[in-house]
């Protein structure tokens, strides 16, 4: 049998993470998961497959977050891989506080949720644990060889975070776009995740588009609008239908902030967060669950707010 991207579910709840085995004379693996999921869900579907966390020599985050990276120690453990980020994420690998203080209670502190923020941060060891340094820090239009024609090209795709690498091993066709592009998002009852420019996760998922791949592999069971199906493989045609699906849910969500805006443009932004949602579960495009503690959809506040610098011009 040829090489192939060979995914492997890492749950998370209510959720899941992929993590992706790659069959090669450098046998790799693309995203760890969190803190233990090599030892819980990784090690056993390598076994299954014959292999072992051991013979692991590459290890490839798609970005630093602790559901992608969270396992780069536990793997380190079995065998002392190649680490391969993008240079933007590298702090993230060996160090929480970057965590702690950036993305992850991200949420909290856009919609002054400081009880949130705290309860975030009391739980995150389960997630993640501090890894080994990056050995070799990637950039656009970087190559992966892993051997005998195993070979990644690195798409720098920011917009779900600074450091977001989507790669693509021509031959087979294969994309790995983790969470580049986010559909309606990874929750039901949520909205697509961008951390970071709204701009740039436009650009990001409108290059993805372009790339000739034949399988679109995704980090998490992103929804669609009008179906309640929810995977993380989709073949060409409906690849290239979720990324647009993507877009214009961003455009959705644009459109509502821009509702709330023009009721009121100084309107501080854990009020405009809400204002937002309420017009976005109005048009109906997909089911919204205002979160109890915050009044707002899981995902939805670093989105709105990426797009609130994106309609005044402030977005990088
Ligand atoms: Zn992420």
């Amino acid at each position: 049998m040829s090489p192939t991207i060979e995914p492997i579910v890492c749950p998370y709840d209510p959720t899941w993470v992929m993590a992706y085995y790659v069959d090669a004379p450098r046998p790799a693996l693309v995203d760890t998961g969190g803190a233990r999921h090599p030892t819980d869900a990784i090690q056993p579907a390598l076994a299954a497959r014959g292999t072992t966390l051991a013979a692991i020599e590459v290890t490839i985050n798609t970005h630093g977050h602790w559901d992608h990276a969270g396992g780069n120690a536990a793997v380190a453990v079995a065998c002392s891989p190649e680490i391969l980020v993008h240079a933007a994420g590298a702090p993230l690998l060996v160090d929480e506080r970057p965590h702690l203080d950036g993305y992850l209670t991200d949420t909290a502190r856009l919609l002054e949720q400081p009880a949130l923020a705290a309860a975030q941060r009391a739980t995150f060891p389960d997630f993640f644990q501090r890894g080994p340094a990056g050995t070799r820090l990637l950039g656009d239009g970087d190559r992966i060889d892993l051997g005998a024609g195993v070979m990644f090209d690195v798409l720098h795709a920011p917009g779900h975070s600074n450091d977001h690498v989507a790669l693509f091993w021509e031959r087979e066709g294969g994309l790995v776009a983790g969470d580049t592009a986010q559909g309606t998002g990874s929750r039901l009852g949520g909205c697509p995740l961008y951390f970071g420019s709204t701009r740039q996760a436009r650009t990001s998922i409108a290059r993805l588009r372009d790339i000739p791949f034949r399988t679109l592999h995704v980090s998490h069971p992103f929804g669609r609008p009008g179906t309640d199906e929810r995977v993380t493989a989709y073949d060409g045609d409906t690849g290239r239908a979720f990324l647009t699906d993507s877009l214009s849910a961003l455009d959705a969500m644009e459109e509502a902030l821009r509702v709330a805006l023009d009721d009121d443009p100084a309107t501080p932004f854990p009020v405009l967060a809400r204002a937002a949602t309420d017009h976005l579960a109005g048009g109906g495009r997909w089911p919204l669950w205002p979160e109890p503690m915050t009044g707002v959809p899981t995902g939805a506040a670093p989105t709105l707010h990426g797009l609130r610098d994106e309609l005044n011009g402030a977005s990088p």
